[in-house]
């Protein structure tokens, strides 16, 4: 999906025009518990091509100067935006901070649609004139709180869309990210994973402009590491936020089979950590938990098992992830952490015969019936499997309101003893069958 951001000085509209876009359908929204209702993307939708929309405002940082915000803010929308919409307000001509934003632009080399908002009447048409002086073409008038000339704008960012162009890779190639909180040893695990033997890296391939990821080869395996940049890339004002990293990371996630959730075992797990573990998991991606600087920890019998536990109460919603201890900077273990992400992949994409599905069923029908809801007795007609990535599940059912959740995780339970689904998440849906 091509990523359209807003920027400009604050108060020319940009948050109103940002909610127009939008709608209702702000992303990230998700009532599960310990994920951030911050808004980053957002979905908007613009004759039949939908895009997402950077929400730049939020990314400011609250007590910076000025210019330093606008510097953030453009530097995000530069980096990450395919199309830039540059917004100045109509009523105040050219001020000198448009002019800072447009310097910025100027370097970027991205499609830069100009907005002159709060042009609320064809009569305040003639105040777009001067705004061709800062060089982004015409200028469209619009009018954020009035929800006028957004139509003609849009044209001219959609006109600005890249073609998409896939790259051919083979589906056999294992797609992972390694997420997690900065200083938790992502890049140097890449490193040691890239360097260890027998580990064959081809050249670096840009997929999108922005992100650079990284493919090799192992055992006759394909593998490609996304965003290998996004884990290195330092320094930028921005870069330190923590709303840039999750933007990262999402985007990220999306392109991955496979999510490693990267913890430091000598700091421990803090919020953000399950912040940004949630975000896998509502990906419905397949998930290995690392638990890394496994050197660095005093140890004795019990010190893994009970980082173990703290690990599982943490992550509840990452039950079905395999736990993966190493050190990315004396390399034990590091060899360990391959299979673990081939074995979640191939678990994610793994299809299972109906018959033998069912008869997993019937036989923990049998052993535990479901015990009656509102004084009637579910009834389960059959199940069947209707998706893979992450594996699907539909149970026919007399009634779906009584499928108690605890019913529906005991049948799940079933399903992973006697299939092996672990490192992906599954999901089941009821369906009424009469
Ligand atoms: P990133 O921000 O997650 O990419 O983290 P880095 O890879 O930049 O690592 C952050 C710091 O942790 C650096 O000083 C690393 O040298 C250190 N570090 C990374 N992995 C390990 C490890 O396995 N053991 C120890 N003791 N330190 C590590």
């Amino acid at each position: 999906k091509s990523v359209v951001a807003v920027v400009g000085r604050p108060n020319v509209g940009k948050s109103t025009i940002f909610n127009r876009l939008v709608g209702e359908r702000i992303s990230i929204v998700e009532d599960t518990p310990g994920v951030t209702r911050d808004r980053i993307y957002a979905e908007a939708e613009w004759l039949n091509t939908t895009f997402n929309i950077i929400d730049t405002g939020g990314i400011e940082q609250g007590d910076e100067p000025l210019l330093v915000k606008m510097r953030g803010q453009a530097e995000v929308a530069i980096d990450e935006a395919d199309v830039i919409v540059f917004m100045v307000n109509g009523r105040d001509g050219i001020t000198g901070a448009d002019e800072e934003v447009a310097k910025l632009l100027y370097k970027s080399n991205k499609p830069v649609v100009l907005a002159v908002n709060k042009i609320d009447n064809p009569e305040m048409r003639e105040k777009i004139y001067e705004f061709y002086s800062l060089g982004f073409g015409e200028p469209f008038p619009i009018s954020g709180t009035h929800g006028l000339g957004l139509g003609d704008m849009l044209d001219e960012v959609v006109n600005h869309f890249p073609e998409r162009e896939e790259v051919d890779v083979d589906d056999d190639t294992i797609r992972f990210s390694l997420i997690g909180r900065p200083n938790v040893g992502k890049s140097s695990l890449v490193n040691t994973m890239l360097g260890e033997e027998r580990v064959i890296v081809s050249d670096i391939e840009g997929t999108t402009r922005d992100a650079i990821d990284t493919s090799f080869t192992k055992d006759d395996r394909d593998y490609i590491i996304i965003d290998t940049a996004g884990m290195r890339k330092r320094g930028k004002v921005y870069e330190t936020t923590e709303k840039y990293s999750v933007m990262r990371a999402l985007k990220a996630i999306e392109r991955s089979d496979v999510v490693l959730v990267v913890l430091d075992g000598e700091s421990g797990i803090i919020e953000q950590d399950k912040r940004i573990a949630g975000y896998a998991h509502e990906a419905g991606k397949a998930v290995v938990i690392v638990v890394n600087k496994w050197d660095a920890v005093d140890r004795d019998d019990k010190t893994m098992k009970k980082f173990e536990d703290k690990v599982r109460q943490e992550f509840q919603f990452l039950d079905y992830a395999p736990i993966v201890f190493l050190s990315a900077k004396t390399k034990k273990r590091v060899h360990t952490l391959l299979p673990s992400i081939l074995q979640a992949s191939e678990n994610h994409t793994k299809r299972v015969q109906t018959n033998i599905l069912n008869e997993v069923i019937m036989d923990a029908l049998a052993m535990n019936p479901a015990p009656s809801l509102k004084g009637q007795k579910l009834k389960v007609f059959y199940m069947s499997q209707v998706a893979v990535s992450p594996p699907t599940f539909v149970v026919f059912v007399n009634d779906p309101d009584l499928l108690h959740f605890s019913y529906e995780r005991f049948l799940e339970n079933r399903i992973r003893d006697a299939f092996g689904f672990e490192g992906t998440p599954i999901k089941i849906y009821a369906r009424r069958r009469k």
